[in-house]
């Protein structure tokens, strides 16, 4: 008996597209310098912009709230498994976001589906995404029933034009989504137009700042601080999972954006609540985030090193302004090739392929955090200059 024979050509078509994913094994904590599948490199790859994995006073507030409430909720939040500290953690969130509300979700990527999903929920709904949206937007836009319009990236024309049509003016509800950093390219999202065509058309306006929290705006609030939008952007995504370190996300809004999902968001509603610990961590991260702006400064300096580093190396970094750093390889089997290699050299990037991203625009993906030091991210670009040498890249 062998009814799933049929994944033996699934997986072969796998390999042949170079779609088919080994996972690297970390054998060390999250950090700058990390083992990496045995061997001790220099670590490009998490979104740990922070350094927040391994801060003494953040680990430590994770282990008090073992011992004073217990490993966790064994319950949904609707039920009961909301403590004291689930509430705290959400009007910090908001106070952090400059809203009235926050509501804490199971990640990232729930948050995204949920909204979605809880908002647009009618055929006469148009929910309105740029094209290089994260993939939890795009499952968002399948769970919803409203219509999808797809805008070409950051293409303010574009979206116009499909703001004005009849069909959306004419809809029932408008939801525009935009990422807030681009994942794959670093790029920021030109929030203020956007902002300026939803008004225009009265359009909600939906951002995800999961590569923007912790890293842009004041002590890292995210874009709507960074372009001074506060009350102009009606929904905030955000994760605790990268600069925070941890898991989990959260919707910031109003009160009643809160109210709503609080009884329609079927991962809250279905889905248990997060540990104390893991909450703990975040109370935590939030402290640091305010009292150690050293850090933040930090990630700054390192990405702009890395960037020019890299450039005047002659790589090309694509349109990114942000710590994600992608040099661009544009062959799928050199991007792997040459991430081999740098991990040879004692550098671990990640080399990206289609369909992550368009044929065409192969790349490694680098990440600088504010725990490197410049004397590995000089060893980083040494390392890549090799590399890139060697096989004619540069
Ligand atoms: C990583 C990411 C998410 C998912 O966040 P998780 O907390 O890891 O689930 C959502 N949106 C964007 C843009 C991301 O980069």
């Amino acid at each position: 008996m062998n009814r799933l024979k049929f994944l033996e050509d699934e997986i072969k078509i796998l390999k042949d597209e170079n779609r088919f994913i080994k996972l690297h094994i970390l054998e060390s904590e999250q950090a700058p310098v990390a083992v990496i599948d045995g061997k001790k490199v220099i670590n490009l790859t998490s979104n740990n912009y922070l350094n927040m994995t391994t801060h003494p006073a953040v680990k430590k507030a994770a282990a008090d709230a073992v011992l004073k409430y217990g490993i966790g909720t064994a319950a949904v939040r609707t039920i009961i498994g909301t403590m004291s500290l689930h509430e705290q953690l959400e009007k910090r969130l908001a106070e952090f976001k400059g809203t009235e509300a926050a509501l804490v979700i199971q990640s990232g990527f729930t948050s995204n589906t949920a909204v979605c999903q809880s908002l647009m929920t009618s055929l006469d709904d148009v929910l309105i995404s740029d094209e290089l949206n994260h993939a939890s937007i795009v499952d968002g836009g399948r769970l919803s029933k409203a219509v999808k319009k797809i805008y070409r990236h950051c293409d303010m024309k574009h979206l116009e034009e499909i703001l004005k049509s009849p069909e959306v003016k004419k809809a029932r509800r408008r939801m525009v989504v935009t990422d807030g950093v681009f994942s794959m390219d670093g790029d920021i999202a030109p929030l203020p137009q956007i902002v300026d065509l939803c008004e225009k058309y009265d359009a909600v306006i939906m951002v995800d700042d999961a590569h923007s929290s912790g890293v842009l705006g004041r002590q890292g609030r995210g874009t709507v601080d960074h372009f001074n939008l506060k009350g102009r952007v009606d929904i905030q995504i955000g994760t605790l999972s990268k600069a925070f370190g941890t898991i989990g996300g959260y919707v910031a809004g109003s009160q009643n954006l809160r109210d709503y999902m609080i009884s329609t968001a079927r991962p809250f509603l279905f889905s248990s609540s997060h540990p104390p610990s893991v909450i703990a961590t975040c109370l935590a991260g939030l402290d640091v985030i305010y009292n150690e702006p050293q850090r933040l400064e930090k990630l700054w300096t390192n990405t702009k090193f890395f960037k020019e580093e890299i450039t005047k190396a002659g790589f090309d970094i694509n349109k990114s302004q942000t710590p994600i750093t992608p040099v661009m390889i544009r062959d799928t089997k050199k991007a792997f090739e040459f991430s081999a290699r740098l991990f040879d050299e004692g550098v671990f990037a990640l080399a990206i392929g289609f369909p992550t991203v368009q044929k065409g625009l192969e790349r490694l993906r680098n990440i600088v955090t504010a725990g490197h030091e410049i004397k590995e991210l000089e060893a980083s670009v040494a390392a890549y200059k090799k590399v890139g040498k060697a096989m004619g890249i540069i």
